[in-house]
Formats: C-alpha cells, sequence, structure tokens
C-alpha cells in the first residue's frame, strides 16, 4: 500500500517518501518499527485536498517508495544502510520524506543530506533535546540523535523546538550556540529569519505533541503543543528551502483509538504540500 495520491513510479517524481521501520534502541515502549505501515494505511481516510493551504495531493508529484529493507537488530549496520540509500536518492536530485521508525533514524539520513548540502541547518521538534552523549551506555540511540547530528552539522546549525524535557548538561554542552526554544514553538519566526536561505532539514519527533492529541508514542511527555500549533509552524515554513524531513516516533499500537496515526498522517500530507513537488 502507498500513500493517498502518491504516482506509481519515482521517474517524475521530487519528493520521495520513503519508510524507515526501525525502533531497536527504543528504551521504554518500543513499536515504531510499525509506523510507516499504520501513516500509509490512516492516510486514505484523510482527504487529498487540504483546506489549510488551498492545495491538492494530487497537484504534487511525489513517490512512495515502500520502506528500506533493514536488519533487525545490528544498529551500526541499518545506520549504513539507512545512510548510502537516501545519498542515493538525493545524488539523483529527489528529496526524502522519511517515516520513521525512532528518532535515531535521523542521524544517517542528516549524515547523507549533509554530505550534498555543506550549510545544511537542522530543525527538530521535539519534546525531548535528545543530545545527551551516551545512554546506558549507547552513543546511538533515540536519546543521542541529536548530539550525534549537531557534530555532523555544528551545534550553531541545530534549532530544537518545544523542548521539555532534557538532562541539566544538555544546556551547557560546550561550544554551543543555544537555539532551544523551550516548551512551545515561540521562537519559530526568529529562527526562520535567522536562517534565512540556508538548506533546511526538518525531523518533526511526534511526541512534540501533547500526549493528549498524540498518545501513540514511545516516551510521552506531559506539557506538549496542540496539533494547530504544529501545523501552523509547518505553514510558517512557505518560502523557506525545506530541502528534506522525517516525521518519527509514532508508536501505533499505544493508541488503540488510531488517532495518533492519523494525525502523523495529516502532517505527513501538510508537509509533502509545504515542500511541493
Ligand atoms: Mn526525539
Ligand atoms: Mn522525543
Amino acid at each position: 500500500m502507498r500513500f493517498l495520491c502518491s504516482l506509481p513510479s519515482i521517474k517524475k517524481a521530487k519528493t520521495v517518501l520513503v519508510g524507515v521501520p526501525y525502533d531497536g534502541t527504543s528504551t521504554f515502549r518500543p513499536g515504531s518499527r510499525f509506523a510507516p505501515a499504520s501513516i500509509r494505511e490512516s492516510s486514505y481516510g484523510l482527504e487529498s485536498y487540504s483546506p489549510y493551504q488551498d492545495k491538492d495531493l494530487r497537484e504534487i508529484k511525489f513517490f512512495d517508495m515502500g520502506d528500506i529493507p533493514l536488519s533487525y537488530s545490528d544498529v551500526q549496520l541499518n545506520l549504513k544502510i539507512i545512510e548510502s540509500f537516501i545519498f542515493k536518492l538525493l545524488i539523483k536530485g529527489k528529496r526524502t520524506i522519511c517515516l520513521g521508525g525512532e528518532h535515531l533514524i535521523s542521524y544517517p539520513i542528516i549524515k547523507a543530506y549533509k554530505r550534498k548540502h555543506k550549510d545544511l541547518v537542522v530543525i527538530q521538534l521535539d519534546a525531548h533535546s535528545d543530545l545527551a552523549d551516551s545512554f546506558r551506555g549507547e552513543k546511538f540511540s533515540h536519546a543521542t540523535v541529536m548530539r550525534r547530528a549537531a557534530e555532523v552539522v555544528g551545534f550553531e546549525n541545530l534549532y530544537q523546538l518545544g523542548i521539555r524535557s532534557m538532562v541539566r548538561e544538555d544546556r551547557l554542552l560546550p561550544k554551543r550556540k543555544e537555539n532551544m526554544c523551550m516548551f512551545n514553538l515561540s521562537k519559530k519566526d526568529e529562527y526562520l529569519k535567522e536562517i534565512g536561505d540556508r538548506p533546511i532539514y526538518l525531523t518533526i519527533d511526534l511526541d512534540v505533541l501533547d500526549p493528549a492529541y498524540f498518545p501513540g508514542t514511545g516516551t510521552p511527555e506531559p506539557g506538549g503543543i496542540t496539533f494547530n500549533e504544529l501545523l501552523d509552524f509547518i505553514l510558517s515554513l512557505k518560502g523557506s528551502r525545506i530541502v528534506g524531513a522525517d516525521v518519527v516516533e509514532l508508536s501505533p499500537h499505544y493508541d488503540t483509538s488510531g488517532i495518533s496515526s492519523i494525525t502523523a498522517a495529516k502532517i505527513v500530507r501538510e508537509l509533502l504540500l509545504i515542500i511541493g513537488d
């Protein structure tokens, strides 16, 4: 099953949807490996037209190419597979919107994008800063992913919004220009202005949403933003240079209502429409 309104082949597509069904380092509640399939299925509960953007998915040339075939247990091997899979698409002139999986998948994707875009900026929406240097002895985990990514792009090029959970040291990292908007997205205009026309990789950890809106996730963190606030953020990206994006940490089985999966699918629809073709 492909996402609603996907083209039947990659040929004419500029934007490619890629599933990355990996949750091997999830510590609290695993299950995000089931998210790509659940998002695709839930997309058929939506309509293709967005009244927010007055645009229809049928006007967008995108292709849902399915999931990256991954190893079940070998973290380093998976990181390599993901990076080379994404880099191959980038050198063909495609841009990607990846469906996680857990947040660690963003690290190899960002590495691939950095190889193509030397002045890459990363915007992260998340409840958690994900800046730990290691987590329970693991250097590569959903809790360290943004520390690893910042080592690739530079801490000054990482912009974090919606953060409400961290260890104290995360705010004191050496040589770090702290672009961290706590609790909400209120600094988005300031950050987007500062970024200007540099290429942006956007990573949305869906637990940035309040668990009341989005219970289907591995590490729910109360005190989050509303769906409409996240939607406003996406709409404000019009005119910014988004070169790639991901939507991670949906764990569909923790939400028996299915609303979390539908929410994720709707976010993907709006991302597809704002990033364009
Ligand atoms: Mn995260
Ligand atoms: Mn998170």
